[in-house]
């Protein structure tokens, strides 16, 4: 649902080729991606000789209607996409799958990720008389994909992709194929699976436990996956292999049951609650989890310290976004809505509360309160990730630097600020440590340490390239 303490996701993608059933599935697949986006959704599906696409905003069950699904229905290849909207961006022109039509074939184009040197090509290509539909970064490639001179669709596709910098997961479909690439860094996830002798791809490993598909394996950084009817053909767009997937995957976006090589994303937050309690030395009663991404962490804790872990807050899972507007006063409304503590569970308790990670401060700012009303006697903040200090340019909205509190203040400011006894966060160095142990080959953590492993050509964040690109 729509998140309170500003960190967002930007966008989750499905794909199937060769399924009876592939709309009805892509729609199933799309629901148990909800959590990547709430703004807008949609579908693109091909007959093997046109493609035809719908798609709205809000969420996928009202995105959708009765009626689009039905005309979708009997379609063997299929497309989808949920979209999470920046600033400026929450209009139904920027709900993916986009689709193009041209005399050459149609086109469509699901995107996760954010590009950095998308406005830069935008601006030359404008400048030789293209024309945008779109604010999105993502319709830079199909304008470059369009104009490439290279010899067959593949050749055309490696071309374009090797002219972007940045964050992408793309799912591009013509008539005739179903085509996915990843980022050289690999930052937004993509995996493979298969239902039925049908290949599919998705975002997360949820989608695949949603439809009954069998989960393959990760899609490797500047990998390029064509399907068709003649089968699956597996390339590279580009030699070059510098693996940086998103540590906030891990850490808060993925679902808990989402796997990673193998390894649920609650494993993976398990281990981080476990390497916290290596670093955060404090005499508690009990431990709490901020629910729902921190119950994993604050298990982990509890396992390596012996504290008994209780359910101490609850959330309230029917919170819409409607009543929540931008804004300080609107925002503690919202967590207040969202998040209540159970009275008898901390009263007259040292409380060790574990949550996955601090933006604003406004949410932990009102659980250290409502914990002290309900009548803990100490609270100690443990945080499962390092400092948020940075924003993202790479598909999080993890807000502005003005709006993120680690940005200016130390963690005894922050402690004092959201009036905990104590605060502690998992260094950069653990963190990278129990990634390791999962066997990764290299993370993101630019918004932790401000090194940011893709040089940021236009200089512009996610929720900001809407408003420049209308010249506000
Ligand atoms: S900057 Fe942070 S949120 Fe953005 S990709 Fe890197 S780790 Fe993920």
């Amino acid at each position: 649902m729509y998140e309170i303490r500003g960190l967002n996701e930007e966008c989750g993608v499905f794909g199937i080729w060769g399924h009876p059933e592939a709309s009805e599935l892509t729609y199933i697949a799309l629901h148990s991606l909800q959590h990547r986006g709430q703004e807008g959704a949609g579908m693109v599906v091909s007959n093997g000789s046109y493609l035809f696409g719908a798609r709205g905003m809000g969420l996928l069950t009202d995105a959708l209607t009765k009626d689009q699904l039905r005309s979708l229905k009997t379609f063997p290849y299929a497309i989808g996409h949920v979209r999470y909207a920046t600033t400026g961006g929450s209009e139904l022109s920027n709900v993916q799958p986009f689709l193009f039509k041209s005399h050459h074939g149609d086109l469509g184009l699901a995107h996760n990720g954010n590009l950095v040197n998308a406005m830069n090509i935008r601006r030359a290509l404008e400048d030789e008389g293209a024309i945008f539909q779109t604010s999105s970064d993502s319709e830079v490639f199909a304008h470059l994909l369009r104009r490439s001179k290279a010899g067959g669709k593949k050749a055309r596709i490696k071309s374009a992709l090797r002219q972007l910098k940045g964050a992408f997961a793309f799912v591009i479909m013509h008539e005739d194929s179903l085509t996915v690439a990843v980022d050289d860094h690999g930052v937004r996830p993509l995996m493979l699976g298969k239902i039925d002798g049908a290949y599919c791809v998705a975002s997360e490993t949820c989608a695949f436990a949603a439809i009954n598909a069998e989960y393959i394996r990760d899609i490797e950084p500047g990998e390029l996956i064509t399907m068709t009817d003649d089968g699956i053909d597996f390339d590279r767009y580009t030699e070059t292999d510098k693996p940086n997937m998103c540590s906030m995957e891990y850490i808060y976006f993925a679902r808990a049951d989402s796997e990673f090589r193998g390894t649920s994303t609650y494993t993976i937050r398990k281990a981080l609650g476990k390497a916290l309690y290596k670093e955060m030395d404090v005499e508690a009663d009990i431990v709490i989890g901020v629910p729902d991404s921190s119950l994993a962490a604050a298990k982990g804790f509890s396992d390596a310290s012996g504290i008994p872990q209780e359910q101490g807050l609850l959330k309230n899972r029917y919170v819409g976004r409607t009543f929540i507007s931008p804004g300080q006063e609107a925002r503690e409304r919202a967590v207040r809505m969202k998040l209540s503590p159970v009275k008898d569970i901390v009263d007259g308790k040292r409380v060790i509360v574990i949550d996955d990670s601090i933006v604003r401060g406004t949410t932990s700012k009102f659980i250290v309160k409502a914990l002290r009303k309900a009548g803990a006697k100490e609270i100690h903040m443990g945080v499962s990730s390092p400092p948020i200090k940075n924003p993202c340019y790479y598909g999080i909205d993890v807000s502005t630097h003005a709006e993120i509190i680690a940005s200016k203040k130390s963690p005894e400011e922050i402690c004092d600020r959201i009036g905990a006894d104590s605060l502690t966060y998992l260094s950069v160095e653990r963190m990278h440590e129990v990634y390791r142990t999962y066997g990764s080959r290299g993370e993101c953590d630019a918004c932790f340490t401000g090194k940011y492993p893709i040089e940021i050509i236009d200089q512009v964040l996610p929720q900001e390239k809407d408003l420049k690109t209308k010249g506000v």
